[in-house]
Order: C-alpha cells, then sequence, then structure tokens
C-alpha cells in the first residue's frame, strides 16, 4: 500500500468499471475501494442491493463524544447517451490536463479524491473521532442506494458533518432543491363517442386539474436563498381512441422544492386544491438540502477552499440534488457541504470529463477537513 495513493490513478481505476445504471452493477468496483480501504485499516461493510449491486460503508477511528465526519459518493453512472464519443468512456485516458471517461465528473474522481484522503490519513486516525465513508449505488435513478442504507439498522453509524463529493468545481455548496414529481391520476366512464352523454370524460377532468395546477401557490414561505418551490405540469395523456369518451387521463407534476417546504406538506396542499377525484403516485420523491453558511463548520470549509478557490466562496446552492437528500436527515441534520473536484457542467455530457489538477486540489482539501476534524 502507497502511503499516499494517487487520486489521479484511481479515478483512472474507477473509471474501468462499467457502472452504468440502469443496471448498476456497482459490485465489483465496491470491492476495489473496499480492498484499499481494508488494507490500510479501515472497517469495511458491504450492503447487497440486489444481484451485482452494493453499497459501502468504510470507517476508522470512533470517539463517543465527537461523531465522524462522514463523506459520501456514489460509483454508479449515467448511460453514455445517444451522440458518439470521441474518447473511450472506460478506458480513463487523459489528455491536456483533463480525464476523460463516463463518470470522471460525476462523481468518480470525486470518491477517488476522498478515498486516496482517507487512506492518506488512516495511519493518524485510530484514536480520533475518525471518519466513515459511505459509497453508495444507484443514485442516478433517485438515491436508490442511499434509501436502502437508511433502511438498514445501524449501516450508516454517526456522522457530525457531511461531505458530498458531487461535482462543483471544488466550490463549496450549502444546499440544493428537492425534487417532487408526482403523476395525477383522473378516471372516468368510458362510452362511444358519438354518446357521450353516457361516460363521465377523464380528460375533462384532468384539464380542470391542470387549470387548478397553473394558478396552484404554494403556502410556505420563499426561502431565504433559494427563493420558492416550483411546479410544471410536463406531461399529459388521455383517451384511447378519438371517437371514445376517455376513462383515464394522465398529469405528470415537476415540482423542485425549498427547505421551507415538505414533501408531505406539498402532497396535503395538492390534495386539498385538487380534490377527491384526483389520485396522487409518487414517481421520484427526493427533498431539498440546507446548512446556515454561518455555521461554524461551514466556515472551517470555506476556510479550506478560500486558498485553493482565490476567493473566499460565498453562500451558493448546486441546481442538482444528491444523496444528501437521503442521508442528511438519517443522520440526524449535521451540517452537510456539496464539494468535489468534478465540472458541474460535464455531468452526464458525451466526451465527459474531470480537470487533473482540480482532482489533486480536493484530495488536499479533503486531507485537510480530515487533519481538523480528527485533530490528526
Ligand atoms: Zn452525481
Amino acid at each position: 500500500m502507497a502511503a499516499h495513493p494517487d487520486p489521479l490513478a484511481l479515478t483512472r481505476e474507477l473509471l474501468h468499471f462499467d457502472t452504468i445504471n440502469p443496471p448498476g452493477q456497482e459490485e465489483p468496483c465496491a470491492h476495489h475501494l473496499g480492498a484499499l480501504l481494508e488494507a490500510a485499516g479501515y472497517r469495511v461493510t458491504y450492503h447487497a442491493m440486489g444481484p451485482g449491486r452494493a453499497n459501502l460503508v468504510a470507517t476508522i477511528g470512533g470517539d463517543a463524544e465527537i461523531a465522524p465526519l462522514v463523506f459520501t459518493g456514489h460509483i454508479d453512472i449515467v448511460p453514455l447517451g445517444a451522440a458518439p464519443w470521441t474518447r473511450d468512456p472506460f478506458a480513463g485516458e487523459t489528455d491536456g490536463g483533463r480525464v476523460y471517461g463516463r463518470g470522471s465528473s460525476d462523481m468518480k474522481s470525486g470518491v477517488a479524491a476522498f478515498v486516496a484522503a482517507a487512506i492518506e490519513m488512516a495511519p493518524k486516525l485510530a484514536r480520533s473521532p475518525g471518519i466513515t465513508l459511505v459509497i453508495t449505488a444507484g443514485e442516478e435513478t433517485g438515491c436508490m442506494g442511499a434509501y436502502d442504507l437508511v433502511t438498514k439498522p445501524g449501516a450508516l453509524g454517526r456522522a457530525g458533518a457531511i461531505v458530498v463529493a458531487e461535482p462543483t468545481g471544488n466550490y463549496p455548496f450549502i444546499g440544493h432543491r428537492g425534487a417532487y414529481w408526482l403523476q395525477a391520476k383522473t378516471h372516468g366512464v368510458t362510452a362511444h363517442g358519438s354518446m357521450p352523454e353516457k361516460g363521465v370524460n377523464a380528460v375533462y377532468k384532468a384539464a380542470c386539474a391542470v387549470t387548478c395546477l397553473e394558478h396552484f401557490h404554494y403556502a410556505t414561505p420563499p426561502h431565504s436563498m433559494m427563493g420558492q418551490g416550483t411546479l410544471n405540469v410536463g406531461t399529459i395523456r388521455g383517451g384511447l381512441n378519438i371517437n371514445s369518451v376517455p376513462d383515464e387521463a394522465v398529469i405528470g407534476i415537476d415540482m423542485r422544492t425549498v427547505p421551507t417546504q415538505t414533501h408531505a406538506g406539498i402532497r396535503e396542499e395538492l390534495v386539498a386544491a385538487l380534490g377527491p377525484g384526483v389520485e396522487l403516485d409518487t414517481m421520484l420523491s427526493v427533498e431539498s438540502v440546507y446548512t446556515e453558511p454561518e455555521q461554524a463548520w461551514v466556515q472551517s470549509v470555506f476556510d479550506v477552499m478560500q486558498p485553493i478557490l482565490g476567493s473566499r466562496p460565498e453562500p451558493r446552492t448546486a441546481t442538482y440534488f444528491t444523496d444528501a437528500a437521503v442521508l442528511k436527515p438519517a443522520y440526524g441534520n449535521p451540517p452537510t457541504i456539496i464539494l468535489g473536484p468534478g465540472e458541474p457542467q460535464m455531468a452526464h455530457q458525451t466526451d465527459e470529463y474531470c480537470i487533473a489538477e482540480r482532482v489533486l486540489e480536493s484530495r488536499a482539501a479533503f486531507v485537510e477537513l480530515i487533519r481538523q476534524w480528527c485533530r490528526a
């Protein structure tokens, strides 16, 4: 085991694993990381999630008073897309200071950076509050791995603070909006189109619901940084043929939510507004995440990132959601930062790459965060 594992070499190793989700197949990649961590002294637990799939939790140290610092990242990647790649998405090609590959930015470089930092610091952490690494499967399909982990008693341990190493170009974000997707269904009674009076038209009911949604306002106040939650009707379909009264219509509702809201509360508001004739099914529910910028540990993260970024970070939030939506409440809402070396605009793109220098900076920043947390 090298004393200072190279986060770029590790990024390239992780890129070799085809963890495209679906189907995921993260287990070999998780075992690769688990073996490295175990050799460095970490207690490693795998949590199976169906055939070929596993989440990994690795921990070192531990202190009765101060909970560990948690780093988290996912190892599944999104499909390659329809457009052809000019680089091999799994070879870990390097060129001009960039490392190419699916997942290079989102977010195998982030996982490699915190695993490299964790292994480097391991010899100093045995008698410290310690750190825990939560490496998830299935994030790209709605945080499935994180949801699976929180159902397993004791799997996560404790967290004093959380670093989510999603791609931020090393800019520390203090939260993100949530995503709440619903299918609203209306029902009717079919009849021949020439005798509509014998039926009940589900499309007319859906049209009323859409009008109601267009004028809907959340009862909750806007958030100081993220503003008000949004609502958009993205899809509508109903009826099978032109000469029948349709007996079902379905509306797709996409809401982006803010920390003044809960999804349970929103659902109650919608049920009240739409009435009993509209059935609501959840397609995706990932709550928003936020930590006050004044929080002491957040400020210490800003201190660490200031020299790397060249100026003091301002409180900003990410545009995408993360596993923190699931893990932060499960850990009792410790302060949480989204901070990783990937390029946010490269996530899910053709010819995805990350910038090598940022991965090295990220490893150094994570080492410093561990050193401060564990007084190591
Ligand atoms: Zn991601």
